[in-house]
Order: C-alpha cells, then structure tokens, then sequence
C-alpha cells in the first residue's frame, strides 16, 4: 500500500514475499495523483510524471494496458519485485499500485536525472577515483538485490539513472522487468530464460538452451559496464557482427586489458567480475573488498583522458542506435499492429533460446 493512500507501505511480515493484491491501493488514482505530461514509453509502457495530491509532490506512473500482456505476472513480478526491494536508497522504489478495469498503474520515483553515462560525458576532468566513486553505490545497491534473493538479469547503462539534474544526484539502478526470484530461476516454462540485452549477457547465459546459471550474470554486465566507464569501449561488442560479439563474450580472454592506461588494481579488478566461470567469478561482497575500492590509491587523480575521450564517442553511438532502433521498432509495429505475437518476439529484452 502506497503513501498516496494514508495507510504504510506494505511489507510482509519477516521480510517476506509481498503478493500483487497486497500491494493495489483501492479507488481511483486519480484521487491520489494528478496525471501530467508524458515522459517515456518503453516495449510494453507508457510513463507520465503524475503528481500527488496531497503534497504536488512529483512521480512516475507507469501504466499499462491489460489488453497488451500476454499473461498477467508479466508485470505483477516486477511489482512484487519492487515491493520487496523497498527502502534502498540507489534502487527505484515502488510507491503505489493501481489497477483499474483497463490498466495497471505502478507510482514510483520520479527518475529526472537520465542516464549516469550521459552525466559521465558532461565531467571536465574524469579519473579513476571519480569513476569508483560511481561504481561504489551501484555495487552497494545490487548486494542488496542479491541479498534479497532476487537476479536483475538486465544490467547495462540505460538502466543506471540518476534521480535529479543535481551534481551529487543519487543513481539509481531501474527497470525490474526482467528480474527473477533466485527460486524460481530453474522452473517453469521459463526456466532459465535467456533474457536481457545481449552485449551484457554472461557466457553462462549463452552456452547451451537451459544452462542453469545464477546471479553471477549480474556481476558480469556490472563487470562490462565498468569495463567502458574505465576504458572508453564495450570489451566484447560488436556492432557489425553480432554473431562476433557472442564468440568474444565465450572465447576473448581480454588480453587487450593489459595495454590500457590503467591501475594494475583496476585490471584486477576488471578480470575478477569478467571471469568467464561464474564459479570463479567474484560475488558482490568480494567485489566490495578488492583492493582497488579499498587501497588508497595513488591513481586515483590520474586523468583518464583518452578513455573519457573514447567513452563520449562510445555513447555517442549508443545514442544513434538507440534512435534508429526507435524508427525500426516504429516501422516494425505499424506492419505488426494485427499482430501482437509477432511483435512481442521482436522484443529486444528477451532474446529467443539459441
Ligand atoms: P518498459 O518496461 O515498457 O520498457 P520502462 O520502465 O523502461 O518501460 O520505461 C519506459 C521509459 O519511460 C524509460 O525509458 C524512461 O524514459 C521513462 N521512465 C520510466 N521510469 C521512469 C521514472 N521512474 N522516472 C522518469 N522516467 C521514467
Ligand atoms: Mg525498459
């Protein structure tokens, strides 16, 4: 139950699993929140800055159409998700849940910063130290994730966000879509679905149909987000050749690392979270121990300059493919409009079963 009504916020008792009916406030939303302008669209939403009533105060409201899900836990998991990762402050907290006849209505904080890489682009003098100090909450916020039992499963830069235009803005890891309970990873028919955004998929996820894999997967996409935020490139894309990027992600030992103008602690550091064996890869609280986070460095004021030079051409191109996708996705779905099947296994989130 959200604060739009004048009851707390639900949390089952023990910290246990909250269920989608506990979570729906009653009535209309619009007796708590005030619709206002448009602000994104996603693959099955459409979000609207909405306002409460009570204080003006601004939010995200996320609405979607009953009709457009194939099955209804589509979305409620992602709730139920939220619900259980409320009260960290670097992860998007749920606020309220509304449903009507038609939609369903999920209020959350209103994220107005846009992303940590665009932020990253806009910084005079980039280093090391200021790097880490990026990476340090987004670690912080997906130990949480992990302790709560729950696998992101979509860690990449669009869903690293900042909450306001302010320079110390707090980032905020978002879009639960695809997250899992760690239990229910091997059941199902989606049992061990690949899914996420290729470039960020672990080896483990590729390697064969029902691979069992756990949430190590996030401790490498948050390995190759790092390894771009210090070297400028993504370790394994390529944007040619997909197929290329899949051998790169199983087979490329990133030897190249060697030659980059960075800290030894920072290669390190890099290797531990890129480890192509889940079973050797560091977890998250290892990861928070290395050295390179701990050690009072001496890199940390080393300019970074090239890589920040190579990062902004990086995301530079990130916005290009993301504008083109934008008009295929759009030219796609005008064809597609009698077929909403056809249109949903186009979804770039969840990519088929090799
Ligand atoms: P979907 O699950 O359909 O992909 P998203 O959660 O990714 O939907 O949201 C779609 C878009 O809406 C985002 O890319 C972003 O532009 C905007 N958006 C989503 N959540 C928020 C938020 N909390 N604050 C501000 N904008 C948001
Ligand atoms: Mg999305």
């Amino acid at each position: 139950m959200g604060s739009g009504s004048s009851k707390k916020k639900k949390t089952a008792p023990g910290g246990g699993r909250v269920r989608y009916r506990d979570l729906v406030t009653r009535g209309k939303v619009t007796a708590h929140y005030r619709p206002g302008r448009r602000l994104g669209a996603g693959n099955m939403a459409t979000v609207y800055l909405y306002s409460r009533v009570r204080d003006n105060k601004p939010f995200a409201a996320k609405i979607v159409e009953k009709d457009s899900l194939s099955n209804q836990e589509e979305f409620t998991n992602e709730l139920e998700i939220l619900a259980h990762l409320r009260g960290h402050s670097h992860i998007l907290e749920l606020e309220d849940v509304f449903e009507d006849k038609h939609k369903y209505y999920l209020i959350t904080d209103l994220v107005a910063g846009g992303e940590l890489f665009d932020r990253i682009c806009n910084y005079g003098q980039y280093t090391e130290g200021l790097a880490k100090k990026m990476i340090i909450p987004m670690l912080h916020a997906l130990q949480f994730v992990h302790e709560k039992q729950i696998v992101h499963r979509d860690i990449k830069p669009e869903n690293l966000l900042l909450m306001d235009g302010s320079p110390n803005a707090p980032l905020k890891i978002a879009d639960f879509g695809v997250a899992c309970w760690m239990q229910e990873l091997g059941q199902g028919p989606n049992r061990y679905l690949k899914c996420g955004t290729p470039e960020y998929m672990a080896p483990e996820m590729y390697q064969s149909r029902f691979a069992p894999y756990d949430r190590a997967v996030d401790v490498w996409a948050m390995g190759c987000v790092v390894y771009i935020m210090l070297c400028g490139w993504h370790p394994f894309q390529d944007q040619e050749n997909p197929a290329k990027q899949q051998q790169n992600i199983l087979y490329d030992d990133l030897s190249s690392l060697a030659e980059e103008e960075i800290s030894d602690n920072a290669k390190h550091f890099i290797m531990k979270m890129l480890d192509k064996n889940p079973n050797k890869r560091w977890t998250i609280p290892q990861i928070l121990e290395h050295p390179w986070l701990c050690a009072n460095a001496t890199f940390d004021n080393k300019s970074l300059q090239t890589q920040h030079e190579r990062f902004k051409r990086f995301q530079h191109l990130r916005r290009l493919r993301k504008v083109s996708f934008a008009v295929l996705a759009a030219t796609r779905a005008s064809k597609m409009v009698l077929d909403k099947s056809s249109f949903k296994h186009d979804d770039p989130k969840v990519v088929p079963m090799l």
